[in-house]
């Protein structure tokens, strides 16, 4: 038949409207939403009629604009199954807020708060009112204020202490942290002049004192937070550094990162240094984020004397970094949990995930693996392993936390089976994100806390090279 004749044949946009489908989508996504998705759906077919297809049926265009409408709907910031085995993912969105939190922060979201407002005496007050008090309880810190990350910290803390002039730094402490953040680019861009001293693997408390001269603003140190430079090393510790810097009248910086405000050993994990430490060893100034292991929303904290706090107060920048009133609620929500040490890895997520005991993970395991067999049958091998998880963030990059999880091994074929897998996994209505380790997929079920919600996500799975579906 002449493709023009068939292609009168297409329902058109007014017929599809009335099939019962069609009227529920539009309860759903609306009226023009759906008026669209169906005019697409048709442009296609009559494409295909034109080429010699065959015209579908009324009830499957419906599904197919039905089908394009959920997709184009469903957000690419949707919530998904961490099981990469780093607890805080920086790609993943870091920590997950304790519920003291996420209360604090949908109530602030919701109402007016007393922002930059002073109930007390009726007059205008300050952001970092909220905040002040808790973190110099926590940290033993004179003063602190807070801006968007740590980043936004050490580049307004350099801009405010030292721009114009020098600040020292260890060849061994130029750190770069995934995404672009490499202290020296970040010193160009405060405008304060990089001064190095030492070597790669050594710098002696000498090599700070020749460094000093007139143009000097400040000396940092950065905590070397995601490597480690081992074998013939040496570095000048914290309180060395800060008699130095207190014999010359200089402020020192210290770039914690992780900074960690409890004792990690309480949690089965390895010292890191915390920023009371910090300020105990006689730093000036300490910076860290709000979403490592604080396990709070993105932030960067600045804290020590009020002298250099007030400074950096003043600067303009600090205008342009400021956090808003629903990060606040939750920074402050967050921090209060600190004051019960004892029911942090209860209320805690990023410390309930961190010490979960490789015991209840590995069991966890033993009951999934099954299920997860069952769902993959006849492609892979699902067997339960020990692994071990890494904290992530930069935080004790060369400690790991031993986990267990399921490694899903190809019954046969190419490594191509598994990143079909892999992709397979993250089409799911919650997507799994697991790693491809020693030809196999590996979930590593640390961070796995909802297993009712996984068990039932796992039914919408299409596995590769066959499974029960095909
Ligand atoms: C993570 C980190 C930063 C950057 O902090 P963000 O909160 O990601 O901006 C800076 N310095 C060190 C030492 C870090 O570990």
């Amino acid at each position: 038949m002449d493709a023009n004749v068939r292609l009168r044949d297409i329902p058109s946009v007014d017929e599809l409207l009335r099939s019962a489908a069609v009227v529920e989508a539009i309860e759903c996504f609306g009226r023009q939403p759906v008026i669209e998705a169906l005019r697409n759906v048709l442009a296609a077919i009559r494409n295909e009629v034109r080429e010699g297809g065959d015209i579908p049926t009324s009830d499957a265009i419906a599904t197919a604009a039905v089908a394009a409408l959920e997709t184009n709907d469903r957000s690419t910031l949707r919530p998904l199954f961490n099981l990469t085995g780093t607890v805080l993912h920086t790609n993943l969105g870091r920590a997950l807020l304790a519920e003291a939190a996420i209360d604090a922060a949908t109530e602030a979201m919701r109402e007016a708060v007393a922002l930059e407002f002073d109930l007390e005496s009726g007059k205008r007050g300050e952001r970092d009112d909220h905040l002040r008090a808790l973190v110099c309880e926590r940290t033993g810190a004179e003063d602190a204020t807070v801006v968007n990350n740590n980043a936004a910290a050490v580049l307004l803390v350099l801009n405010s202490l030292a721009a114009g002039r020098e600040a020292i730094v260890s060849r061994g402490e130029l750190i770069e942290i995934g995404g672009a953040f490499r202290m020296p680019d970040i010193m160009l861009r405060s405008g304060v002049r990089l001064v190095e001293v030492g070597t790669t693997n050594r710098t002696h408390a000498r090599d700070y004192r020749d460094a000093i001269g007139p143009d000097t603003g400040l000396m940092m140190k950065v905590h070397t937070s995601n490597y480690r430079i081992e074998g013939f090393t040496k570095e000048v510790g914290a309180r060395e550094l800060a008699e130095i810097a207190r014999e010359r009248g200089l402020p020192l910086v210290n770039d914690l990162g992780s900074g960690t405000i409890t004792d990690l050993e309480r949690f089965g994990l390895a010292h890191e240094p915390t920023v009371s430490e910090a300020i105990a060893d006689g730093a000036d100034i300490v910076t860290f984020s709000g979403d490592k292991l604080l396990g709070g929303p993105q932030a960067g904290f600045i804290v020590g004397r009020s002298a250099f706090i007030d400074k950096i107060n003043r600067n303009p920048m600090k205008r342009a970094l400021r956090v808003d009133k629903i990060r606040l609620a939750a920074l402050e929500a967050t921090l209060r949990l600190y004051r019960d040490p004892d029911r942090l890895s209860e209320r805690l997520p990023t410390m309930r995930l961190l010490a979960r005991p490789k015991a209840d993970i590995s069991e966890q395991a033993a009951r999934l693996a099954p299920l997860v067999e069952r769902t993959v049958k006849g492609a892979f091998n699902v067997s339960v392993i020990a692994c071990e998880s890494q904290i992530g963030s930069g935080a004790l990059p060369l400690s790991t936390v031993p986990s267990a999880g399921l490694a899903l091994a190809p019954l046969s074929g190419s490594g191509r089976i598994l990143a079909e897998l892999a992709a397979a996994l993250r089409r799911l209505p919650m997507p799994v994100i697991g790693r491809i380790e020693r030809g196999s997929l590996v979930l590593d079920l640390r961070c796995l806390e909802d297993e009712e919600g996984f068990v039932a996500n796992l039914e919408h799975l299409d596995p590769p090279g066959g499974g029960p579906s095909s």
